[in-house]
């Protein structure tokens, strides 16, 4: 794994309309008790494409994820994983999966390269001409920066070398489609850059589909050809990280004070409600500040309109500033 002289962004075209669709999913949902954690989440992906699940913690990203892996049971809905209901996927459709995990607990005493043998064996049945299965040990080593502790074992590694470990894991089967959930939690800015290449070389190179879930806003940008925001059990926003840049950058926010008291109000018609404001309180309108929202405004903006059960109109907000 090289480290790239600067930040990468997502870069890759995003993906035309007849290229396969690996995930679709269509009106899930998940209760617990009597909570609905997922209630109608619709979502697709094709093949090549990274999409980013964020939201908040606890909104229900590993729900939704441990459900398209098969681990958990939905409630309702369609659920599609590369064309099998996750509920009934065999091996074979297991095979073609890879799942980084929370960090690798078992195995401590393995040494690494023989762990990944180990653990590529099970994929050696599942070899096809395309995706030869597993993938060679000394390259995976290599694409993920851990040839020089081959021979080290598992539990005698960093946690940034375990954390690549867990990816090298993840992929050794050569995965069509790649679940990751918060996988960088925990890293530091350096193991956190290496891994978005290997992410970005999976997607670019191998067209392997990626979902990855994050409360990380920026690692959504960097990482994900398409982000969905998860808030009150459903999709509340979609779209490429430009995209939603955009769909928030027409939103700005007007500030003002009258005797002494804030005010701030959203718009996408600032001269139209700077004209009102002054029309109808003229001198008394005093501070007057235009700010351009960021994308990590809207998205603090939907989540907490959704955690306290308000409506996602962010065209009409007018609130008080303490
Ligand atoms: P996230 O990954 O976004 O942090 P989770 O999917 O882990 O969210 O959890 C979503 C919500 O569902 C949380 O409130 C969590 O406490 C609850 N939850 C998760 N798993 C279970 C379970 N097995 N039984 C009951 N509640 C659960």
């Amino acid at each position: 794994m090289t480290v790239a002289d600067e930040t990468r962004v997502a870069t890759h075209s995003p993906r035309s309309a007849d290229t396969e669709v690996t995930l679709d999913v269509r009106g899930l949902r998940m209760r617990y008790g009597q909570v609905d954690v997922l209630d109608g989440v619709d979502l697709t992906a094709r093949r090549g494409e990274v999409v980013a699940l964020l939201g908040p913690n606890g909104v229900g990203k590993t729900t939704t994820i441990e459900i398209l892996e098969g681990f958990r049971m939905r409630s309702a809905g369609e659920v599609s994983v590369l064309g099998v209901d996750p509920a009934h996927g065999d091996e074979d459709w297991r095979s073609r999966l890879g799942i980084v995990l929370q960090s690798w607990r078992d195995h401590g005493k393995w040494k690494v390269g023989e762990l990944l043998a180990h653990m590529g064996g099970y994929y050696q049945p599942h070899s096809t001409p395309l995706r030869p299965r597993p993938r060679d040990v000394t390259e995976l080593l290599a694409r993920v920066g851990l040839s020089e502790h081959a021979e080290k074992r598992v539990n005698s590694l960093s946690g940034g070398q375990r954390r690549r470990l867990d990816v090298a894991i993840g992929i050794v089967g050569r995965p069509e489609l790649l679940f990751l959930d918060e996988p960088t939690a925990g890293f530091d800015p350096e193991a956190r850059r290496e891994f978005h290449d290997v992410v970005h070389n999976l997607a670019d190179f191998e067209d392997t589909t990626i979902l990855l879930s994050t409360h990380d806003l920026d690692e959504a940008e960097k990482l994900a050809d398409r982000i969905l925001i998860l808030a009150g059990g459903r999709i509340v926003a979609e779209g490429s990280p430009d995209e939603l840049a955009r769909r928030v950058s027409r939103e700005s926010e007007v500030h003002w004070s009258i005797d002494g008291e804030r005010y701030v109000h959203a718009t996408s018609d600032v001269t139209g409600f700077v004209r009102g404001l002054f029309a109808e309180y003229g001198d008394d309108v005093a501070d007057l500040d235009i700010r351009r929202a960021t994308l990590e405004d809207t998205y603090m903006t939907l989540v907490q309109r959704h955690e306290s059960g308000e409506a996602d109109d962010i065209d009409t907000t007018s609130f008080e500033e303490e």
